[in-house]
């Protein structure tokens, strides 16, 4: 892989104390030269500026990593660019440079490989600038195109009420529990895929080191992966566009240790699910021009009573059964509705904070 040729030469050039070897000479020694040795006489094979890309990929890690010394990155401290794992999947980007072509056909021509066949998706809504094509583990490709669309907000009917707003509360009962206590329902996808995942795992245990049985299981328990990510990736998107559509603003909380009283693999699927419905909220909040707040992961958005504003709420790890509980102030209160409550009114004030230091800063 020319990419961790190249991190692998700029490591060693930082080793030997000489200088830090330019883009433009890496690629001479790892490519023109590169292709002449048996080893890597493949690279001959692939489109040149499929290779160049790879390059210019490390390039851009390494500038990120030198502006976050700088701390002229803002964002958490980022480490030096590491070797890229080879994973069962494997992509590869062509950008308009490299002359790939969506003929009329319906095909996608690319470089060096040739005219396919595309199951398209959906329609491209205008010409795309670069193509990434990804082998799955399964040994499916898929083609995900880059294109220039209008602002998102555009596809959106107005809102019936533009000031409404919504805290988010990530739950166990619920996957999320929205203003007014409205609910998002965990999938039942979640719990029949987990449980077939698991079956495939141990079937691949039981299978005998290097035989073919096991390479089959292998990929059996890789297409259940594949398809835990595709479900999810839509389900998400269907959720983050569903609130969105309903609000003009949206606070959501850290994320935090939810997981405690799942079993290993569903923790691990519950908290990819979070990271992604969050990442996910606060990319498109930024797209169609909402508000979005994130309060500090240590917030006691569950402790705190939100009529009073004392800590009286479930604690600890018995805390996690509690789902109903009463303050000394006389309030009853739904675990997760409360906490929703609570998380609005800090993001809320989070994000009122934001704009008064934003407007101090166009005054001066
Ligand atoms: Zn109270």
């Amino acid at each position: 892989m020319v990419y961790n040729d190249a991190v692998a030469a700029r490591r060693h050039a930082f080793a030997e104390g000489l200088a830090f070897p330019s883009t433009a000479a890496l690629s001479k020694q790892l490519i023109t030269e590169a292709k002449r040795t048996p080893k890597r006489s493949w690279l001959a094979e692939v489109s040149a500026v499929v290779l160049q890309q790879s390059l210019a990929d490390c390039d851009r890690a390494y500038r990120n990593f030198f502006a976050s010394l700088k701390g002229a990155r803002r964002g958490p401290r980022m480490g030096p660019p590491k070797f890229k794992r080879r994973t069962g999947t494997q992509s590869i980007r062509f950008t308009r440079n490299a002359r790939f072509a969506v003929l009329h056909s319906g095909r996608l021509r690319l470089p060096k490989v040739g005219d396919l066949r595309v199951a398209w998706s959906r329609e491209l809504p205008s010409e795309p600038s670069s193509v990434t094509i990804v082998k799955s583990p399964t040994g499916k490709y898929f083609a995900s195109f880059v294109v220039a669309v209008e602002d998102g907000s555009q596809e959106l009917e107005p809102l019936a009420d533009p000031e409404a707003e919504t805290g988010v509360d990530l739950g166990l009962k619920d996957f999320a529990v929205l203003r007014g206590g409205k609910s998002i329902d965990n999938p039942r996808f979640f719990r029949r895929l987990e449980r077939k995942l698991r079956r495939e795992q141990r079937a691949l245990s039981r299978k005998m080191k290097g035989s073919a049985n096991r390479a089959k299981a292998r990929l059996e328990v890789a297409k259940v992966h594949e398809k835990i990510r595709h479900t999810r990736s839509d389900w998400i998107d269907k959720q983050v566009l569903d609130i969105i559509r309903e609000n003009q603003a949206v606070y959501v909380e850290g994320l935090c240790v939810t997981g405690l009283s799942r079993g290993r693999a569903a923790k691990s699927m519950y908290d990819a699910a979070f990271g992604m419905f969050l990442a996910r909220l606060e990319s498109k909040t930024a797209r169609t021009g909402r508000t979005f707040a994130r309060v500090d992961r240590f917030f006691p958005s569950t402790r705190l009573c939100s009529e009073c504003g004392a800590l009286t709420g479930p604690t600890g790890l018995e805390g996690l059964k509690v789902r109903k509980w009463s303050c000394g102030c006389g309030a009853h209160h739904d675990r997760d509705a409360n906490a929703e409550v609570n998380i609005r009114r800090e993001g809320r004030r989070l994000a009122m904070e934001r704009e008064r230091f934003a407007a101090g800063l166009a005054e001066n």
